[in-house]
Parts: structure tokens; C-alpha cells; sequence
């Protein structure tokens, strides 16, 4: 069932209103932190009713889906593509998306490179870490992400502007080893890469702790639209 619009209006200001809080606590200026509206799954109604609200940045794990929301959505809105990326369907990705957070293979970048030079347009890209270990997620092992940034530094049309994470399914407290594992990277590859400055990480579950850990980008659903159903395919 999708939620009213003032549901989602109360949601994401409760979510706005813990980013500040969780920011402050540690330091950190609320404006540093993007948030990521997740609507994937939810019809274009939602996410309509999500920009008459006043949000602008919409994250999609689908590329078809992605494609098809955005061309009934203005111009205006800000694109995140958060998905498993099929490489023969980034063809609907890259003519739409700000940025991809979600690339881990020589093959893909490849491809946007490609892509990105016949859309004339610089395609950020965040380069997906698996800190977990987990062998069910996607994303590199730390120690390969040096060799991956150099094999990509041909690439003229991408631009590496940050790291992605998803930490394990866990108690919320239990992820901060990941997200904290996941800002010495980045403030390892700094120093050499002053672009690398993003931080995608933190969900609904979890997105307080990657806020105090120094998440850029949070990327946010349930909490925003509600349990997502996934009966259509
Ligand atoms: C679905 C998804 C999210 C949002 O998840 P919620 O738990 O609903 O906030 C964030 N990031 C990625 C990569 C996702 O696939």
C-alpha cells in the first residue's frame, strides 16, 4: 500500500530531522549529508507526490524503471542510480543519472565511458566496496580499489568521486566497523585523489550510525515510503 503524501511529508522530515541531530552530535554540518530518496518499486505516483513535497533527489535500483521515471518526472530532479548494474542495460542509466554509486567491474566502466562520450556529459561514479566480506555482495575488497582507480584513470568521461557501501543486515550500532572501515579508505585514496570525496553509505537501518561515521549520501526507503512490496515482477 503506498502511503499519503502528508505520511511521507511527516517521514522524511522525521528522517531530515535525525540526520541533523546524528550530524551535530559529531561535528559535522547537516548540508554535508545528501539525502537519497529510495523509490524504487513505488509507482511514479509516489515519487510525484514525493517532488510536491520538495524532494528533488530520487535513487533507483532499476534501469528500465529508472528510464521510465525519469522521462515522466522534470528536469529538475536529481538521479541516483543505487543498483546491481547490468551492463548491457546502461544504456538507460547513464543518459538520466547524476551519479552511479554502485560500480565495481573494469567491464562497466568501460561501458559508461563509452556511453558517457556519446551523451556528451562527465559521469560521476562511486565505486562500490564490499567492507563486509560478505560473499553474497557485490563491490570490491579494499585492497583492490587502488589497482581498479588506476585502471580506470583513461577513462575521460568518468569521474570517481566517491565509495559506496552497504553494511550487513546487522543491529544498527553493529555497522560502524564498516562505515568507519569505508572513511580511511577514502581518506587513504584522498590524498592522491582529492575528487574521491563522497561517502555513500547508510540506509534505513542503519543511517544515523553512517551519518556519525561521516556518510555523504544516505541512501533512504522504508523509512521515507513504507515497506516496499515487490509483487509486480
Ligand atoms: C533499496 C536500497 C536502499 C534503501 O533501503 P531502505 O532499507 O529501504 O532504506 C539503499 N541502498 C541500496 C543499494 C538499496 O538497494
Amino acid at each position: 500500500m503506498n502511503l499519503s503524501q502528508s505520511d511521507i511529508r511527516q517521514n522524511f522530515q522525521n528522517v531530515l530531522e535525525k540526520i541533523r541531530f546524528h550530524a551535530e552530535k559529531v561535528g559535522r554540518k547537516p548540508d554535508e549529508i545528501k539525502l537519497v530518496a529510495v523509490t524504487k518499486t513505488h509507482p511514479i505516483e509516489v515519487v510525484r507526490a514525493a517532488y510536491e513535497i520538495g524532494m528533488r533527489v530520487f535513487g533507483e535500483n532499476y534501469a528500465q524503471e529508472l528510464r521510465d521515471k525519469a522521462k515522466n518526472m522534470p528536469e529538475d530532479v536529481q538521479w541516483h542510480f543505487i543498483g546491481r548494474i547490468q551492463t548491457n542495460k546502461l544504456k538507460y542509466v547513464v543518459p538520466v543519472a547524476e551519479y552511479i554509486h554502485s560500480v565495481y567491474r573494469i567491464e562497466e566502466m568501460e561501458e559508461i565511458e563509452k556511453l558517457a562520450v556519446r551523451f556528451g556529459k562527465i559521469q560521476k561514479v562511486l565505486i562500490e566496496v564490499n567492507v563486509s566480506n560478505e560473499e553474497t555482495k557485490g563491490g570490491l575488497r579494499p585492497e583492490e580499489i587502488r589497482q581498479f582507480i588506476k585502471e580506470c584513470s583513461s577513462y575521460k568521461n568518468v569521474n570517481v568521486v566517491g565509495l559506496m557501501t552497504m553494511a550487513p543486515f546487522i543491529e544498527p550500532e553493529d555497522t560502524r566497523p564498516y562505515f568507519r572501515k569505508l572513511f580511511e579508505l577514502r581518506e587513504e585514496l584522498r590524498n592522491d585523489y582529492p575528487e574521491i570525496k563522497e561517502l555513500s553509505m547508510g540506509m534505513t537501518n542503519d543511517f544515523t550510525v553512517a551519518v556519525e561515521e561521516g556518510s555523504t549520501m544516505v541512501r533512504i526507503g522504508t523509512a521515507i515510503f513504507g515497506e516496499r512490496e515487490y509483487t509486480k515482477a
